[in-house]
């Protein structure tokens, strides 16, 4: 269960810019958000806001009705899955999605299972003794996806996962992401400039310009107009 609520939500960076104006929305359990809009708009400060990984200037984000506001970010109970993957070089593509349990002092057996499975869902079973250097951009997008899923979070951020896949691929991994979304029960938050994904995949999109939600809507109401 993860329910989102953002009440009157602000971000100032400290050097005085407003990049999120009064951002309201409600998340029902287990929807798949879509954010779209242009460069600068603010879709990746208010992931970052949601994950922790920014401070929030003004306003309430709660989940389930508790706020998080200041929860650390390891506390949250999300995973956020970066364009660039973000993979540690220097570690096998096994310590690197075991990497969030063993920060979080999961037992040895049980992060051993998780690992597998996930490799297992993902088709990384084969790949475990690897470097990230030794992938492709599919597969490394798969581990940074492993990554996230062996935390089995509430709530899934992804800021244009796919946006450096080529075409095939993103055809590929847009499936399998619907399929997670599916098969893992959580409420998913996804950054895209592809109007198929956001189609395909979302339940709503949220349109924002110059940092203010402009529009939300069903991909239907969004795309199909008459
Ligand atoms: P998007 O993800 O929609 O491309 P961002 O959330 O990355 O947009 O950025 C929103 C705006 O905030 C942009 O104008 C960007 O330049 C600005 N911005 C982002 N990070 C900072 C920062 N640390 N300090 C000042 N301005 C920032
Ligand atoms: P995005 O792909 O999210 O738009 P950017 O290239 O805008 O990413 O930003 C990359 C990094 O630079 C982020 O950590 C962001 O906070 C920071 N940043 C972006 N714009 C500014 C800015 N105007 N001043 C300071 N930092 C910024």
């Amino acid at each position: 269960m993860a329910s989102l609520s953002l009440k009157h939500i602000y971000k100032i960076y400290p050097n005085g810019f407003e990049a999120v104006k009064d951002f309201n929305l409600e998340i029902e359990d287990k929807e798949f958000i879509i954010f779209v809009g242009p460069s600068g708009c603010g879709k990746s400060t208010t992931l970052r806001m949601i994950a922790g990984l920014e401070d929030i200037s003004d306003g309430e984000f709660m989940i389930d009705g508790k706020i998080m506001n200041d929860v650390e970010p390891k506390d949250r109970d999300i995973a956020m899955v970066f364009q660039n993957y973000a993979l540690y070089p220097h570690m096998t593509v096994r310590d690197n999605m075991a990497f969030g349990l063993k920060l979080r002092k999961t037992p040895k057996h049980e992060i051993k299972k998780k690992v597998g499975d996930a490799s297992t869902i993902l088709d990384l079973s084969e790949l475990l003794d690897r470097k990230p250097v030794a992938l492709s951009g599919g597969q490394r997008q798969r581990v940074a996806m492993g990554r996230a899923i062996v935390r089995e979070p509430k709530v899934f951020l992804m800021d244009e996962p796919l946006s450096n896949l080529d075409a095939k691929l993103r055809v590929q991994m847009r499936t399998e992401i619907s399929a997670l979304h599916q098969r893992l029960g959580a409420t998913i938050i996804y950054v895209t400039h592809d109007q198929t994904e956001a189609m395909t995949l979302g339940t709503r999109i949220v349109v924002m310009k110059d940092g203010v939600i402009q529009q939300v809507a069903s991909p239907r109401d969004l795309y199909n107009k008459p």
